[in-house]
């Protein structure tokens, strides 16, 4: 992992649990863990200080939408509803 400032390597300080809605940080669409928190790994540049959070656990945390057709819950990422096999049309 580079620092997108300058380059310089990255080194992990450690992992931490952050609490959905606290502090603001992240604001709540994901739709929650069995915690409640998110799992984040810190990262810090040992050259500019720049400090960057990188969730541990981001494929879990898919965003759903409704099928159109069928009504099932699917990926909103896909393309095909898995459920029907038909095309998702996805609002941009
Ligand atoms: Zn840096
Ligand atoms: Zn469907």
């Amino acid at each position: 992992m580079e620092c997108l400032r300058c380059g310089a390597n990255m080194k992990s300080i450690g992992v931490e649990q952050l609490k959905l809605g606290e502090a603001g940080f992240i604001t709540g669409s994901w739709s929650g863990t069995e915690s409640g928190g998110l799992e984040v790994e810190i990262k810090i540049c040992a050259k500019c200080g720049k400090v960057e959070f990188f969730a541990s656990e981001l494929e879990e945390f898919v965003e759903e939408a409704e099928c159109p057709h069928c009504h099932n819950m699917v990926d909103c990422e896909a393309d095909v509803c898995p459920s029907c096999g038909r095309k998702l049309y996805r609002e941009v």
